[in-house]
């Protein structure tokens, strides 16, 4: 749908009954006080895959230990990916890392002002891009995030797949259609507060709508058919087996590199099987442990772990190995002996980090 489909008067009137909407509805959310270009960015950036009641805190975090992109830019990265634990998806995290360089190197410290240019930054896509310029700079650029995406497929009754690339265009232009130049970033923090409170993906409560009466899925009972999404790509399964080496005080830990989801963090020792074992019997041997477990207590951690990532189902299991007073056994070249005071500040996935407090290596509440 275009501006030939729609004329002014039914975009001013639909502008109207949504910021309206907003006025009544819009949460009071930290980040919508500012138009300080670098702080929406952080906020955009990690309420990404995250909700607002978990991104929160680390929205005020990052701001107060880097209140400006020169101080997240003069930051360590191991100090940023261990402020972001917890929240998962580290590539943000490093991403994060590499535009606040950009943006001081490049860029003088100052955000680029359009979505246009936005875009080049690392990790930064169209929706973020459009958000931080309509919101800091007023550019009347839509904001399509996947809150934007249900709000027009319903109300429009668009049926176009929304993970094809079709329709990246076609709700493009219907939001260049819909956006008000007078305050585009009203325009766009309302859609995505409407999709987020009011037309929600299940059982949205359309009684009490205020578009119930122009709503092509409300007319159509097609709330629970819009928007349209092919179906996800099934999460492969990956056995993972960890081993934590220790002797006292001391831990046996690897940052892992390449290209992974944990990149830069540490973990334990790890096997990876085909298959699921619970005994360390079943494989012990075909994976050459034995020499490496040799000298050590090894106890189980009764507790197996799932971890869902975006396309893989981790089953991780966790063996103690105590060496009471002999060495720990000899590693390759990528691990490390590290002391308990240390292990607490050195970035982990969250997994790895539950497990260390859980079983007593590390306090319980520290941070
Ligand atoms: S009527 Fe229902 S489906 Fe339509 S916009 Fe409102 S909440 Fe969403």
């Amino acid at each position: 749908m275009t501006e030939d489909d729609m004329d002014k008067v039914e975009v001013l009137c639909f502008n109207k009954i949504l910021s309206k909407w907003y006025i009544q509805n819009a949460r009071d959310l930290l980040w919508r006080s500012t138009r300080d270009p670098y702080k929406i960015w952080l906020s955009e950036v990690i309420l990404q895959q995250t909700r607002v009641v978990q991104g929160t805190p680390y929205y005020v975090k990052f701001t107060s230990n880097y209140p400006t992109v020169y101080d997240l830019a003069a930051a360590p990265l191991q100090e940023v990916l261990r402020l972001w634990q917890g929240l998962g998806y580290y590539s943000r995290a490093r991403n994060l890392h590499a535009s606040a360089r950009m943006v001081v190197e490049e860029y003088g410290g100052e955000f680029p002002r359009t979505a246009r240019e936005l875009v080049k930054l690392k990790g930064l896509g169209a929706y973020t891009a459009a958000a931080i310029a309509s919101f800091a700079f007023d550019e009347p650029v839509p904001a399509i995030d996947g809150n934007v995406y249900r709000v027009m497929a319903r109300i429009f009754g668009i049926e176009t797949d929304i993970l094809s690339p079709a329709a990246k265009k076609e709700f493009f232009s219907l939001g260049q259609t819909l956006i008000s130049q007078d305050d585009p970033a009203t325009y766009n923090q309302a859609m995505i507060e409407f999709g987020a409170l009011q037309c929600v993906p299940v059982a949205p409560n359309c009684e009490v709508c205020v578009f119930k009466a122009r709503c092509f899925a409300y007319a159509h009972q097609a709330q629970d058919r819009l928007p349209v999404k092919a179906k996800k790509i099934k999460a492969r399964s990956r056995y993972l087996n960890y081993f934590i080496l220790y002797n006292g005080q001391r831990i046996a830990l690897k940052e892992r590199v390449g290209k992974g989801i944990w990149n830069g963090l540490y973990d334990f020792y790890e096997i990876e099987t085909q298959e699921p074992h619970g005994q360390l019997e079943d494989f012990a041997e075909s994976y050459g442990l034995n020499h490496l477990l040799r000298g050590g207590v090894v106890e189980p951690v009764d507790k197996a772990f799932v971890h869902l990532l975006t396309h893989q189902k981790l089953h991780v299991r966790f063996w103690k190995v105590d060496f009471g007073q002999q060495a720990l056994p000899a590693l390759p070249e990528a691990y490390g002996v590290f002391d308990l005071d240390r292990v607490g500040s050195l970035p982990k996935p969250i997994l790895i980090d539950q497990v260390l407090r859980q079983e007593g290596f590390l306090e319980q509440d520290e941070e």
